[in-house]
Parts: structure tokens; sequence; C-alpha cells
């Protein structure tokens, strides 16, 4: 087979990540490949650091990001903060919750669960019954914004909760950073995780992660080692810690670190108010687009998150193709439905660089032609006029 250079399509990523690549992003990734401990590239880690503390709002000065996806730092947290035996309240809203719930128990860990239904923001009463009943729990596991759903839970009351019962808390935050508020100081998150590729719109494969001073004395106190050699903090902060004596862990994701530092440039140059103000009113913009084309919202509007807008399917509708020719005629990429939803909702994505005007009409307009050339029944010619109505343009 006569294999040539790999040149891939250029499309809109409107899913639930990778989001869309600002050119500057790209351009960032493609400089020179420096050596790990050359003493420029250490410069720039110091400012990765700078640049996520303020992403994440805190200070913790354990704040750095994993060399792998949004996964990978799910497993840092459980595989520090977990020991053989501890008891964890795992909320579970949708997918990513179960994942949570596995790690728990990789780790040798107990999970309780605290269930709500797909679509749904955690319920803080429910948590709080549990907590009573298992009062021997160490840690409350949460996720801020459910990829898998749509749905935001208010994770202030969550964690505060959690305290109140001498627990500590981890918290995935991979969707919402940079879409939607994330203040890990005010809020008094212990140990936090997020992904490069969503609402950063950095390329995928880094998950920055933070831990304040209440959580590393958990991972400095542990009986057992830390089961997983290259996440175990303990060695992987003899190269991301503080002060020159920077040891070889494993070799850094070194162009990769390039994109990320220039993606949190982006954000701050933006700033983080304009930022989530932005992912508000692209909401509202598609929003009032799909819900005047009669496509109808899985979350309830007080918990919808900006990034993440999950619809239901319209009877009769084939949602594979819809999604494939949403790709082959408009080079436009739509989420499909996750678990329990699969076959069942689109994911729209405004996550990032993604969430532009320009994106939000291509969106509208191509799903309005493909839903209506294939015959389902929605309503046509309103979708555009609601949406730029609601963009306060005539
Ligand atoms: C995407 C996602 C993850 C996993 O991130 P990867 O980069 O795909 O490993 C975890 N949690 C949530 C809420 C996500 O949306």
């Amino acid at each position: 087979m006569l294999i040539r250079s790999f040149n891939p399509p250029v499309r809109t990523l409107m899913g639930p990540g990778p989001s869309d690549v600002p050119p500057r992003v790209l351009e960032a990734l493609s400089r020179p490949t420096i050596g790990h401990l050359d003493p420029a590239f250490i410069t720039m880690m110091d400012e990765v650091k700078e640049l996520l503390q303020y992403a994440f709002q805190t200070g913790n000065a354990l704040t750095m990001p994993v060399s792998a996806p949004g996964s990978a730092g799910m497993e840092t947290c459980f595989a520090n903060l977990v020991e053989p035996g501890d008891k964890v309240v795992v909320c579970q809203n949708g997918v990513f919750g179960g994942r949570m719930k596995e790690n728990v128990e990789r780790c040798g860990g107990v999970a309780v669960t605290v269930e709500d239904s797909w679509g749904e923001a955690i319920n803080s009463a429910k948590l709080e019954e549990t907590l009573k009943v298992h009062k021997d729990a160490k840690i409350v596991a949460m996720v801020h914004a459910e990829t898998s759903t749509g749905a935001q839970s208010d994770i202030a009351k969550l964690v505060k909760l959690a305290h109140a019962h001498g627990c500590l808390t981890i918290v995935d935050a991979v969707t919402s950073l940079g879409g939607t508020p994330v203040k890990v100081d005010e809020w008094e998150i212990d140990a936090i995780y997020s992904g490069s590729q969503k609402c950063l719109s950095c390329t995928p494969g880094l998950s920055p992660v933070s831990f304040n001073e209440r959580a590393l004395e958990k991972v400095r106190s542990r009986k057992s080692k830390v089961q997983s050699w290259f996440l175990d903090l303990n060695l992987v902060m003899g190269y991301w810690g503080e002060g020159a004596k920077r040891a070889y862990h494993h070799t850094a994701p070194i162009n990769a670190l390039y994109s990320l530092h220039e993606a949190l440039l982006i954000l701050r140059e933006e700033g983080l108010d304009g930022a989530w103000d932005r992912h508000f009113k692209n909401h509202l913009a598609l929003r009032a687009g799909l819900e005047a084309m009669g496509l109808l919202f899985v979350v309830n509007k007080a918990d919808r998150l900006p990034q993440l807008n999950a619809v239901t399917i319209p009877e009769g509708v084939d949602d594979a193709k819809v999604r494939s020719r949403l790709l082959k005629e408009y080079n436009l990429e739509i989420g499909a439905g996750l678990g329990a939803l699969a076959g069942k909702v689109w994911r729209i994505g405004l996550m990032g660089h993604s969430s532009r005007a320009e994106n939000i009409l291509l969106c509208i307009g191509a799903l309005e032609s493909v839903l209506g050339d294939m015959g389902a029944n929605i309503k046509r010619g309103v979708a555009l006029p609601a949406m730029q109505k609601a963009m306060g343009k005539r």
C-alpha cells in the first residue's frame, strides 16, 4: 500500500471535545523541539504553572499538567489520594461519575455511590444523607460538568458539605475549565483535574491538575506507595516541582506543552470573565435556534452547561445518518449520545475556540437543511431569525 503524508480534512468541531484549535496554538506546536531539562524549557514550564493557576483561580503550588489526557488526570487524583480500604463517596449522574467509581475500586478503595438521573445536577440532600450514614468516608468525588448529559452541578455547595463531614474532595473539571466558573481556592476544592482539548481549545493529550495542602498532606502521609509509578506525585514533583534541582522523571511532551502555554495565554488575554461570558451568550444564541426548530434540551434550564448542549433526537430520525451527512456535506462534527443516552441525543459543543458566532450559524443552518431534507418533523425557516434575535441582531 502506498502511504503518503497524512493531511486531515479541515473540520468544524462542535462535539464534546476536542474543540477547534486556534491557529496560534497549532503554530506554537510546530516550534523547534528542545530538551526537557533545557533552561529555556524550564522557564516555560514555570509560566505554564502560573497560567494554570490563573485558569484554576488558585494559589496551589502543585498545579501542573499531567503528560496524558483527562483520564490520566482523573487517575492521578484517585491513585494518589485513595489508599486501600478508604471509603470514597462518588456522585454519579452520568458516564464520568461511573469512571470515578471504577478508579476508586482499582485503587483498592470502597466506593459508595450517590446516584442522580442522567441529565440532572448532583443532589446535595442525597449526598448529605449518604455522608450521615457513611461516617467513615474519607473522600467525596464529583463531576462539575457532566459531558455525557450537559448538566452542571453546584460544586461550591457540595464541597462545603463534604468538608463538614470531614472528607476531602476530588472534582472533575475537564469540560468546565475555561467555559464556566471554576474557583479552586474560593470553593476550597482539594484536588481537581481538567483536560486540554475542551474549553481550553488546546490539542488533546494533557491534563491540568491542582492539589491543595490538605490533599498533599494525605498523599505525604500514605501508609502504602502509590500503585502507579508514572502518576505518583511524589516522583512527578521531582520534575515539575519548585527550584532548580529538577530531575528526569519522564520526557515531557515538549511541543504539546508549547501549545498548552499558547492556549492558556489566549485565555488570559481574553480574561476568564470574558471567556465565561462569551460561552454563555453563544449558548443562548444556539439554544434559541435549536428550540425554534423544535429540538428539546435534555437538561432543565437552571442546570444547563453553556458549552455542552444535549438535545433529544426527533422521532424517527436516523442519528448516525444525520451526523455522517453533517460531516460529509458541511465538515461539521457534532457529538453522539454516550452510555444510557446513546442514540437518543446529540451533544453540541460550544467549547473554547468553537464557541463563535460563525460556528453557531453553520450548525443551525446545516442541521436545519439536513433534517429538513430527511423529512424530520422540525419547524423550518425560524431558527436563524431566532438565533439572530438572541444575538441582538435584526
Ligand atoms: C472528556 C472528559 C474526560 C476524559 O478526558 P480524556 O481527555 O478524554 O481522557 C473526563 N471527564 C469529563 C467530564 C470529560 O468530559
